[in-house]
C-alpha cells in the first residue's frame, strides 16, 4: 500500500491511499482537528477522475468541521472517498487495506458510514483499525430522525404548520437515510413523491408509503412545499433553483449548495433553506456518543432534537440579519471553532455534550 501525502491550504493532513493488491483507491482529509479527532464517513462512487474525488472529499470533509462544530461534537471534520462503483467493485479485503489506511493516521481521523458504503463494509476495515465508528448503532436512522424533526421546524416555520399531515415533500435519494425519512414522514401523514436513480427502491416506497414517483431529474421542479434532498451534492445550483417550486428545503444530503451564494438566491426568493450541516447531524451526534464509550439512546434522541433549537436560531437569525441562512450557519459553526475552550464537558478529547 502506498500512503501520500498532499499538501492543501486549509487542511491538516490529506493522504491520498493506493493499493494495488485490493484495487483500493481512495483519499483520506482531515480538515480541522482544534475541537476533536476528525469524524466523517466514507463515500464509495465511481469517480470520473482522481481530481473529482479529490475535490469531493475536500468538500465533504470542511462540512464535516462545520457540521460537528454546530451539533456541539467535540469533534474535528474530516472524510474518505473511494473510488469505485458500489454495487461491483467492493470487497472485504478492500475495505480491510481501507482500515489499515484509516489506522495510520493513529486516531486523528474516525472513519464510519456514508454513500455507497455500509456498516457491513466497514466491520472488515474495523479488523484492521479501532478507529472506525458507528458499527454498533446505524448512524443513518439517526440521520433520518434528525432530518424529521428538522423538516418539522422548517415547516413550522415557512408553512405555520403544527404537523405534517397533508404536507407535501419531495424526497430525493431512497437510500439509508431517504427511506428511514419517507418512512417517518408517511407515518406523521406527510403526502410524499419520490425519485431514485435505483428504480427497486422506488417501487418499494410506493408500496410501502403510497408516495407519488418521479423522475430524478425532474423530482425538484415538482409542485409541492418542501424539497428534501436525500441523494448526493450540488442539487441546489443556478440551474435547478430557478426551477423550484417549493417554499422550503430541508434534507440530510451533504453540500447541497453548489456555491454559498445559492444560499443568497434561495433567500432572496423566499425559500427557506435548513442548511445541510445543521439539519443532518444525527448521525455523527450518535457516532459521537459511541465513541464518548457509553451510547445512550434517550440522550441520542434528546441531543438530535437540539436541531430544532440550532434551526430556530439560524432562522431567527437569518430573518433579523437579512442574511441567508447558510452563511448565519457558517458563522455560528465558526464562532465555536473559534472558541475552542468551550468544549462540551462530558469529554475531554472527544465525544458529546
Ligand atoms: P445511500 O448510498 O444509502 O443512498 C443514496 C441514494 O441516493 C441511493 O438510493 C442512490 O441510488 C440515490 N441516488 C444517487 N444519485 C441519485 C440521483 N441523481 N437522483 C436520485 N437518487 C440518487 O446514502 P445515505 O447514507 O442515505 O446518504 C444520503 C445523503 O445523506 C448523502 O449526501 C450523505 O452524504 C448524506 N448524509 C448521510 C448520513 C448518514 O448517516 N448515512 C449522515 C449525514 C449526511
Amino acid at each position: 500500500m502506498t500512503l501520500e501525502t498532499i499538501i492543501q491550504e486549509g487542511y491538516e493532513k490529506i493522504v491520498k491511499v493506493q493499493d494495488a493488491g485490493t484495487g483500493l483507491s481512495a483519499y483520506i482529509a482531515i480538515h480541522n482537528t482544534t475541537l476533536g479527532p476528525a469524524l466523517g464517513g466514507c463515500r464509495m462512487w465511481p469517480y470520473a477522475s482522481q481530481s473529482a474525488a479529490l475535490s469531493d472529499v475536500l468538500r465533504l470533509s470542511q462540512s464535516m468541521t462545520l457540521k460537528n462544530a454546530l451539533a456541539g461534537l467535540n469533534l474535528g471534520g474530516g472524510k474518505a472517498v473511494i473510488i469505485g462503483d458500489p454495487k461491483t467493485d467492493k470487497s472485504p479485503a478492500l475495505f480491510e487495506a481501507f482500515g489499515r489506511a484509516v489506522q495510520s493516521l493513529n486516531g486523528d481521523y474516525y472513519t464510519a458510514i456514508d454513500v455507497g458504503v455500509t456498516t457491513e463494509d466497514i466491520g472488515h476495515s474495523a479488523r484492521q483499525t479501532e478507529y472506525v465508528a458507528g458499527l454498533t448503532q446505524d448512524p443513518s436512522l439517526f440521520t433520518a430522525y434528525g432530518v424529521f424533526i428538522g423538516l418539522k421546524a422548517t415547516a413550522k416555520r415557512r408553512l405555520g404548520a403544527d404537523n405534517l399531515h397533508g404536507v407535501k415533500v419531495i424526497v430525493t435519494g431512497l437510500g439509508q437515510v431517504g427511506f428511514e425519512l419517507c418512512r417517518l414522514l408517511a407515518e406523521a401523514g406527510a403526502e410524499l413523491i419520490v425519485a431514485d436513480i435505483d428504480l427497486a427502491k422506488v417501487r418499494t416506497a410506493q408500496d410501502q408509503f403510497g408516495a407519488d414517483e418521479a423522475h430524478p431529474l425532474e423530482a425538484f421542479a415538482k409542485p409541492a412545499d418542501i424539497f428534501s434532498p436525500c441523494a448526493l451534492g450540488g442539487v441546489l445550483n443556478s440551474a435547478t433553483v430557478p426551477l423550484l417550486q417549493v417554499a422550503a428545503i430541508a434534507g440530510a444530503a451533504n453540500n447541497q449548495l453548489a456555491q454559498r451564494n445559492i444560499g443568497d438566491i434561495l433567500h432572496q426568493q423566499g425559500i427557506l433553506y435548513a442548511p445541510d450541516y445543521a439539519i443532518n447531524a444525527g448521525g455523527v451526534i450518535s457516532i459521537a456518543d459511541e465513541i464518548a464509550g457509553t451510547w445512550n439512546r434517550e440522550r441520542v434522541l434528546a441531543h438530535c432534537a437540539r436541531i430544532t433549537d440550532t434551526l430556530g436560531t439560524i432562522f431567527d437569525r437569518s430573518a433579523t440579519q437579512d442574511q441567508a441562512t447558510n452563511r448565519i450557519a457558517d458563522n455560528l459553526a465558526a464562532d465555536r471553532l473559534n472558541n475552542p475552550q468551550q468544549k462540551n464537558k462530558r469529554d475531554d478529547a472527544k465525544g458529546v455534550a
